[in-house]
C-alpha cells in the first residue's frame, strides 16, 4: 500500500533520511522506534509530503506522491496524521473540528458530516463533549478528537507521530486503547511511539531507526527479546 524505495533527504549538510526502503501492506501496523533525532518525524512528514525529498520514490496504492496542487490535497486527505501536539482548531467546537475536513475537502453535506462525526466521536469516547471547545477537554480527550478528525476523512493510511508523548501518564492508555482498537479493525498504520505495550499488542512489525537509516525490522516479539544490532540493544537498554 505504502512503498518507500531509496528515499534520501538532507537538511543542509545533515543526511536525515538515508536510503529508506519500507513497504507497508494493507491492514499492516508498523511501529517505528529509535533515538531522538534519528529521523522518525521526518519520515512521517515526508510520507505526507510535508517535507520534500531529493531522491527515491514514495508511492501510495502504486501512485507516485504528487508534489503540489489538487492531487497533493487529495493525498493529504488520504493520509491521516496525528501529531504529538493535538493541533485542533481552538476557536471551533469539537464537532466542527471533525466535520470541517469532510465538508471542505470531501464535499460532504453538513448533516451527513455531522452524523458521521458523532459516530466517530462516540467510537473514541468523546461524543458527550461534542459542543465544547478543545481547551475544555483533557489532553487525552483532545488527542482522541484528533484521531476522530483524521478518521472522518476516510484515510487509506494513518500516521501517528508520538501521539501520547505530550500526555499525562493516566491519559496515555485511553489514547492507546483507541489506537489498538483501530489497529485491530484493519486500519493501515505507521506509528512512531516508544510505548512498548502498544507495540507488542498492536504492531505487526517494528522498524528501528538510527541516524537516519532503518537499522532493523522485525516482529515485536523478536525485536524486543532478541535485537540484532548493537544500536538497537543500546536503545532498548535505555528505554526498557
Ligand atoms: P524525536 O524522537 O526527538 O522526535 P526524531 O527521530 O523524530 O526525533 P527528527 O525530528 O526527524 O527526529 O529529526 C531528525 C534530524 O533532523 C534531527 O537531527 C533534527 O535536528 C533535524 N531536523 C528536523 N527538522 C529539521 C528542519 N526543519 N531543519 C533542519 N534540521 C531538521
Ligand atoms: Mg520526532
Amino acid at each position: 500500500l505504502v512503498v518507500l524505495s531509496g528515499v534520501n533527504k538532507h537538511f543542509g549538510d545533515l543526511h536525515v533520511l538515508k536510503d529508506i526502503n519500507l513497504t507497508v501492506r494493507e491492514g499492516e501496523v508498523v511501529v517505528v522506534i529509535g533515538p531522538s533525532g534519528s529521523g522518525k518525524s521526518t519520515l512521517c512528514r515526508t510520507i505526507n509530503r510535508l517535507e520534500t525529498f531529493e531522491s527515491g520514490s514514495i508511492t501510495i496504492h502504486g501512485t507516485e506522491l504528487p508534489k503540489e496542487g489538487k492531487a497533493l490535497a487529495k493525498l493529504r486527505a488520504d493520509v491521516g496524521m496525528v501529531f504529538q501536539s493535538f493541533n485542533l482548531f481552538h476557536h471551533k467546537t469539537i464537532l466542527d473540528n471533525v466535520t470541517m475536513g469532510p465538508i471542505k475537502v470531501r464535499g460532504l453535506k453538513p448533516a451527513a458530516a455531522k452524523e458521521r462525526a458523532m459516530e466517530l466521536l462516540k467510537r473514541v469516547g468523546v461524543d458527550h463533549q461534542a459542543h465544547k471547545y478543545p481547551a475544555q477537554l483533557s489532553g487525552g480527550q483532545q488527542q482522541r478528537v484528533a484521531i476522530a478528525r483524521s478518521l472522518a476523512m476516510d484515510p487509506t493510511v494513518m500516521l501517528f507521530d508520538e501521539p501520547t508523548s505530550a500526555l499525562d501518564p493516566e491519559m496515555i492508555n485511553e489514547v492507546l486503547d483507541v489506537m489498538t482498537t483501530l489497529a485491530h479493525s484493519g486500519m493501515t498504520m505507521i506509528v512512531v511511539t516508544h510505548e512498548m505495550g502498544f507495540a507488542r499488542k498492536a504492531a505487526d512489525r517494528v522498524v528501528f531507526m538510527s541516524d537516519g537509516a532503518i537499522v532493523e525490522e522485525n516482529t515485536p516479539e523478536e525485536f524486543f527479546t532478541n535485537p540484532q544490532s548493537t544500536r538497537a540493544k543500546d536503545f532498548l537498554g535505555k528505554i526498557l
